[in-house]
């Protein structure tokens, strides 16, 4: 899995598959069942802390579910597997956006919509007007009324994936949304660019207040375990400066929390998501 993360760490999955289509999904899951395994579903892996003892079961990307398509009303479907700038920019092409704020977010609108990714204080779930979740064997369209959602989290059941997401969008001068997206890519080409490979911010903001600045006042900022590291640049991001391994991050990622709740009294919660096993003895 260090070759479908941007962290660049993790062990091997059982199975690493990649459905065509949605029938395809579907053989795809009844097979697992009925032989008893798990899976999880991926984007880009921007987001993807894979322990060192990799995944039991399959991991499931969905990069060939890309199409975008028109549905009218300032409505556009979102295949799980597009990229987010492609979104952006596809509304733009129709006269329509709100979304320019997950341009420079790296990833698919699955994985997007999955972590309720977002900046400037917006999250894309606020855009959403219903998902497309495969749950149970069964494809089913979810209104956002349906769902339990909140900062960089949405509650799904085990095993659901989602396969497309039904944006409302406004309309919007296309020139506006290109400012929008020159903005945030500028962004990130400046201030996220950290020079080593990371997943973006690793913890969450607590509510009211920024994790970089704990982090700091905690001098975490530059501190190492092993070759994971907290940028010098940004100090919510943990990067790989080579050689590093999921135990590395795990490692840095405790003794940043207990140094903060030791200096601010606050617990920080990861916002990147930690799956798979510890390697065995
Ligand atoms: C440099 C950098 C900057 C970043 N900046 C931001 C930022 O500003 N704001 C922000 O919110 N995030 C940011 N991130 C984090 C990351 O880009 C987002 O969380 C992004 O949405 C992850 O998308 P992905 O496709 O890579 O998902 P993945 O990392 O592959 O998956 C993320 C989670 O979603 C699940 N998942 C993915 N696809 C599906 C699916 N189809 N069905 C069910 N579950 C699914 C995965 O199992 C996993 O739990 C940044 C990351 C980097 C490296």
């Amino acid at each position: 899995m260090s070759r479908h993360t941007s962290l660049k760490v993790g062990g091997p999955a059982d199975l690493f598959a990649i459905p065509d289509d949605p029938d395809d999904l579907l053989a795809l899951v009844n097979q697992l069942s009925t032989a008893g395994a798990t899976w999880i579903a991926v984007g880009r892996g921007y987001n993807l802390l894979v322990k060192d003892g990799g995944i039991r079961g399959a991991v499931i990307s969905l990069e060939r579910f890309n199409r975008i398509e028109g549905q009218g009303e300032g409505r556009i479907r979102a295949e799980a597997g597009a990229e987010n700038l492609e979104v952006v920019r596809f509304g733009q092409k129709a006269g329509l956006g709100g979304i320019g704020f997950i341009s420079g977010i790296p990833g698919t609108i699955g994985g997007a919509v999955r972590m309720n990714a977002g900046a400037y204080g917006e999250g894309i779930l606020e855009r959403a007007a219903c998902l497309t979740l495969l749950r149970e064997g069964n494809l089913r369209e979810f209104c956002l009324s349906e769902l339990d959602y909140g900062y960089r989290r949405l509650s799904l059941q085990q095993g659901d994936i989602l396969v497309s997401v039904l944006l409302q969008l406004e309309e919007r001068d296309p020139v506006l949304t290109e400012e929008e997206i020159k903005k945030d890519l500028e962004l990130r080409r400046t201030k996220h660019n950290v020079g080593f490979p990371s997943a973006g911010s690793f913890f969450k903001n607590p509510s009211g207040q920024a994790a970089w600045k704990l982090i700091d006042a905690a001098e975490m900022r530059g501190k190492s375990f092993g070759g994971a590291g907290v940028s010098e640049q940004h100090s919510n991001f943990l990067v790989n400066r080579g050689g590093a391994t999921a135990a590395d991050f795990l490692a840095l990622a405790e003794m940043v929390k207990a140094a903060v709740l030791n200096t601010s009294g606050v617990t920080l919660e990861e916002e990147v998501r930690i799956v798979g096993e510890d390697p065995s003895r």
